[in-house]
C-alpha cells in the first residue's frame, strides 16, 4: 500500500445494536482521553482499587480475585481454563451455541478432555443433560457453561446448573461475557467459581478487557496445582502479584492504563444507575422491541421463558437477502445490527440492546430503518406497523 495520502482515521458516527461492541457513552470516550500517567503511579494503583472493588458489585461477589484481564474477552475465557485446567483433566462443556465450542477448543489446548453436553442452538443448557453427565463422568473437576449465549440469545440457568456440578464436587467457570450488566450475574449466591465477561458488550465500554472474578475455592485450586500454568501472561498466580491487595505491587506487564479509565467510568456509570435498574431497562427497552419486530411479522428463535433482553435473534422473512438489508442499514442509516453465526449464518439477525445502547430512541430507530430497507426490498413484512406497537409498549 502507498502510504503517501494516509492521513489521520476518522471513523464515521455508527449506531451499535449488534452482538458488541455496542455504543460507548461519551462519558467513557471523555474518560478515555484522560492523560495518561504511569501505571505504577500511586493515584493509578488507587484507581485500580476503585475498579476492583466496582467490578466485585457488578459480579455480585465479595471475591477477592477480581480484576480485569488487559485482554478482550476471549482472554479472559482462556485465563479461566489455564487457570484452572491441567494436563490429563476431565471438564464437562455444556454446548449450545457458538462459544460453548471455543470452550471445548480452551479445554483441549490445555491437554485435557471436554465432555461434551449438547444443546440444541438457540434453547437453554438442560440441566438434566448436564447431570446425565455428572453421574457417568464422577472423575470430572470442572463444569463450563456460557450463561448467556450471544450467537443465539437464549440465556441458561447458571444457579440451578452451578448446584449440580457443586453436587457432583465440580467447580464451574461460567461465561458472562453478554450478561453482565444487562441481565442478573450473581457470583456469590449462585456459587459460580471462575466467572469472566468482557467490556464492549452490556458495559458499553470499549473493545480490550475482560473482567474476571473467582472464588476462594478455585483461587486454591489454582494455588495447588503441580504443574506451571501454560501461559505465562495469564498465569493468575504472577498476574495476582500485580493486582493484589495490600502488597507492594511487582511488575508484571503495563497495563492498558487509559482503557482502564474507560472501564471505571463505564462501572461508576453502572452504579449510579444501579444494577437492578439497569437490567430492568434492558428488559424494557426488550419488550418494546419485541412487541415492533413481532407487528412488522419477524420471530424470534429462542423461546420467550430463557431470551436474553439483550440479545434479540430473528428470523429473517423468507427470500430476504439478509446480508443485503445489513449493508443498507449501515449505508443509509449508519446503523450496525448482527449476522447470525454458525448453524444460524443467513437465517437470523442478531439485534442487541447492550448497555448503553439499550434505550427507546434506539429500539424506534431500528425498528424504522429496518421497516423502511424491508418494505423497499419488497420483503414479505407487514409494512407501517412496527413503530406503533413498540410505541403502545413503550408508553
Ligand atoms: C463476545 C463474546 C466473547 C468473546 O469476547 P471478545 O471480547 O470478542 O474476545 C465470549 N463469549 C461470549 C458469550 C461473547 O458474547
Amino acid at each position: 500500500m502507498d502510504i503517501t495520502n494516509i492521513t489521520s482515521f476518522v471513523p464515521p458516527i455508527r449506531t451499535l445494536m449488534g452482538p458488541g461492541p455496542s455504543d460507548v457513552h461519551p462519558r467513557i470516550l471523555a474518560a478515555m482521553a484522560r492523560p495518561t500517567i504511569g501505571h505504577l503511579d500511586p493515584r493509578f494503583v488507587d484507581m485500580m482499587d476503585e475498579l476492583k472493588a466496582l467490578l466485585q458489585y457488578a459480579f455480585g461477589t465479595n471475591n477477592e480475585l477480581t480484576i480485569p484481564v488487559s485482554a478482550p474477552g476471549s482472554a479472559g475465557m482462556e485465563t479461566c481454563f489455564v487457570n484452572l485446567v491441567q494436563p490429563g483433566d476431565k471438564v464437562i462443556v455444556c454446548q449450545n451455541g457458538v462459544f460453548g465450542g471455543r470452550m471445548k477448543e480452551n479445554v483441549e489446548r490445555c491437554g485435557a478432555t471436554a465432555i461434551m453436553v449438547e444443546d440444541t442452538w438457540g434453547t437453554a443448557v438442560d440441566p438434566q443433560k448436564l447431570e446425565d453427565a455428572l453421574k457417568s463422568h464422577p472423575d470430572a473437576g470442572l463444569v463450563a457453561f456460557v450463561h448467556a449465549e450471544t450467537s443465539t440469545g437464549a440465556q441458561s440457568d447458571a444457579k440451578t446448573l452451578c448446584q449440580l456440578a457443586h453436587q457432583y464436587d465440580c467447580l464451574t467457570i461460567v461465561d458472562t461475557v453478554t450478561s453482565l450488566g444487562g441481565t442478573p450475574v450473581r457470583t456469590d449466591e449462585w456459587g459460580m467459581d471462575a466467572v469472566y465477561s468482557g467490556s464492549q458488550k452490556c458495559l458499553s465500554c470499549t473493545p480490550g478487557l475482560s473482567p474476571v472474578t473467582f472464588s476462594e475455592r478455585a483461587a486454591a485450586r489454582i494455588k495447588s496445582r503441580n504443574t506451571k500454568v501454560q501461559s505465562w501472561f495469564l498465569d493468575l498466580n504472577l498476574v495476582m502479584a500485580y493486582w493484589g491487595g495490600s502488597q507492594k505491587r511487582s511488575y508484571h506487564h503495563t497495563a492498558p492504563v487509559n482503557p482502564l479509565y474507560g472501564l471505571h467510568e463505564a462501572l461508576v456509570i453502572l452504579k449510579e444507575e444501579g444494577l437492578e435498574n439497569s437490567w430492568a431497562r434492558h428488559q424494557r427497552n426488550h419488550l418494546a422491541l419485541r412487541a415492533g419486530l413481532e407487528a412488522m411479522g419477524l420471530s424470534f428463535i429462542v423461546h420467550e421463558s430463557y431470551r436474553l433482553p439483550q440479545l434479540n435473534a430473528v428470523t429473517v422473512p423468507t427470500g430476504v437477502d439478509e446480508a443485503a438489508v445489513r449493508q443498507r442499514l449501515l449505508q443509509d442509516f449508519s446503523l450496525e445490527i448482527g449476522a447470525g453465526l454458525g448453524s444460524l449464518a443467513g437465517k437470523v439477525w442478531r439485534i442487541g440492546l447492550m448497555g448503553y445502547a439499550s434505550n427507546i430512541k434506539n429500539v424506534m430507530y431500528c425498528l424504522g430503518a429496518l421497516d423502511t430497507v424491508l418494505s423497499a426490498m419488497k420483503a414479505p413484512i407487514n409494512a407501517g406497523q412496527a413503530m406503533a406497537a413498540a410505541q403502545r409498549v413503550a408508553s
